[in-house]
């Protein structure tokens, strides 16, 4: 069993922990706090790192990680993160980016609530030894217009709890189909049409070019009066000045804040002097359960991928989503392809071409990228993997495409996976026929089915009487097992194709003792 070190860095819940201790495979060393040169000599000797948002994982760290090949952040943000290094060098990064939706939206109904009944104040009234109720009169939620801009994962949670409480709720997201809208009773609108009729407006989107500043004083002046604004979301998506002006003119009748521009906001910002405003210091994912949450994600991820999964929820995988696992063997036979051409193409590739028949067009990115990884890996010193497959094949100036076809050929999926060097073109082709069930059924011009798995060797010879016995004999005579003899012939070149699945590798020297026959034109050693 191989034993992975994983080193973490903060302080992180005991639940996480558990995890990384009960895991037989894992040496945990967990040394919140670590910094500086000693962190520098730890890292060398992990190969995952975990941290929340106390350690800068700068270039420098991770040069220093020989043997890194996970980052974990326990959380969702990655400003300490340098991804773009942990790419170069095949790292994958990881985070937590569902942790903490319930929490996120539970502050965002907690805040509005707050602001609808006084709370804060009300709160400090009494603590006060003042009893003045007539002070605050709140407002109602039910029957009031909710208008959400971004129907995400939030988005979504908040317009269910919020019709929960009798709002009528329409929603502003030109990026989700309209099924999304149906699903949670939110009525689509245009930004506009939900400027000038909601009640309470709140944002749910990320800060992009596109969401920085999108709700500023022109936005506003479309609002009704006495509208309730909230963002729990990402400072920057208001104009903070223009959001004060309208709390301090009394054209909005309120706001609740947990996000500013810039964190902490500081006296200057006039959030924090404005009227009728709620403010928390940005603890939408605050809660026990998202700390712990966060914890046994990140764990569980880590784990999986420091035993080679790549279904985890990395940031800089080069497709989309995480994988599920119902295409994992899909990957692997293609990896699979990738590994045998490396093993009997001679030369540089200056090419591959992925080929798929009656596979989903969402799969063709990661099965090249599969591809490309197998035919990498036996060739190179440094770790290949799924994040920089594509980028090392670029720089080693190997082409790559690929074309889909969604009707099936002649089974129900195929995958042709073909590498060119300057001489010669090899070409492969797989099915998956059930989740445990690969089988190689083309090499070059010769259909074969064999299943791509153990030790193969892989002969050409001219297409004679007795080639089969003499090797036959000459495995027996060396005590080799044969587990399996495949034999394919071309009817127009007068060529036949051996793949001989043995139960060990053959040693050198028997390897040559094949090459010599005269009938051999090439004989390779797989290893799948
Ligand atoms: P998500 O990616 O699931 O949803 C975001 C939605 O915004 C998507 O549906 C997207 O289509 C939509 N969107 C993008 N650009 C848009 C635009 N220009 N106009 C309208 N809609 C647009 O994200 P999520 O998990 O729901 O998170 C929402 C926000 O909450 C994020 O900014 C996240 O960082 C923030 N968040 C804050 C806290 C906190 O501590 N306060 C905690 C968790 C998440």
């Amino acid at each position: 069993m191989t034993i992975h070190r994983v080193l973490v860095t903060d302080s992180l819940a005991e639940s996480g922990l558990e995890i990384l201790r009960a895991a037989p495979d894992i040496d945990l060393d967990y040394r919140a706090g670590l910094k500086g040169e000693e962190l520098l000599r730890e890292i060398a000797r992990s190969d995952a790192l975990i941290t929340r948002s106390g350690t800068a994982v700068t270039e420098k760290l991770v040069g220093a990680g020989n043997r890194l090949r996970v980052v974990g952040r326990a959380g969702v943000g990655l400003d300490n993160v340098d991804v773009d290094a942990c790419t170069a060098r095949g790292i994958l990064v990881i985070n937590a980016p569902t942790a903490n939706i319930m929490s996120a939206t539970e502050h965002t109904m907690a805040m509005l609530l707050s602001l609808c009944r006084n709370i804060p104040e009300a709160d400090a009234s009494v603590k006060r030894g003042e009893w003045i109720r007539s002070k605050f009169m709140g407002t109602e939620l039910n029957g009031k217009v909710l208008g959400i801009i971004g129907l995400g994962r939030i988005g979504t949670r908040v317009t269910v709890r919020a019709r929960a409480f009798g709002m009528r709720v329409i929603a502003y997201d030109p990026y989700v189909a309209d099924t999304v809208y149906e699903r949670v009773s939110a009525e689509k609108v245009s930004l506009d049409q939900l400027l000038a009729q909601a009640d309470v407006i709140t944002v749910h989107t990320p800060l992009t070019d596109e969401t920085r500043g999108m709700i500023g004083a022109k936005e506003i002046a479309k609002t009704r009066d006495g509208v309730v604004f909230v963002n729990c979301a990402r400072g920057g998506i208001f104009e903070e000045q223009a959001l004060a002006d309208a709390l301090n003119s009394g054209k909005a009748a309120g706001a609740a804040i947990d996000v500013y521009a810039d964190e902490p906001p500081g006296k200057a910002n006039p959030l924090v002097s404005a009227k009728n405003i709620v403010l928390s210091p940005h603890i939408g994912a605050n809660t026990i359960e998202a700390q712990d949450r966060v914890a046994v994600q990140t764990a569980e991820m880590v784990i999986e991928a420091l035993r080679g999964s790549i279904f985890v929820s990395a940031v800089n995988l080069p497709f989309e989503g995480t994988a599920e696992a119902e295409t994992a063997p899909l990957i692997n036979l293609a990896e699979k392809l990738g590994l045998f051409t490396a093993q009997v193409i001679t030369g540089a590739v200056t090419r591959t071409a992925i080929e798929l028949w009656g596979i989903e067009d969402r799969l063709t990115k990661i099965l090249s990228i599969a591809a490309l990884k197998g035919l990498l890996t036996p060739i190179l010193s440094t770790s290949v993997n799924f994040v920089n497959a594509e980028q090392i094949a670029d720089q080693r100036g190997i082409a790559i495409s690929s074309t889909t076809h969604p009707t099936p050929r002649d089974y129900n999926n195929l995958i042709t996976f073909r590498a060119s060097t300057e001489h010669e073109e090899f070409c492969i082709s797989g099915t998956v026929f059930s989740e445990k069930n690969q089988r190689i059924v083309s090499v070059n011009d010769f259909r074969v089915e064999f299943e791509p798995k153990g030790n193969m060797i892989y002969a050409i010879n001219r297409d004679v009487p007795g080639v089969v016995g003499k090797v036959g004999t000459l495995l027996g005579d060396r005590e080799i097992n044969i587990a399996d003899y495949n034999l394919a012939r071309t009817s127009t070149k007068g060529k036949a194709m051996a793949i001989i699945t043995v139960d060990e590798p053959l040693d050198l020297e028997t390897l040559n003792f094949l090459r010599s026959y005269r009938e051999m034109e090439q004989v390779r050693q797989v290893k799948l």
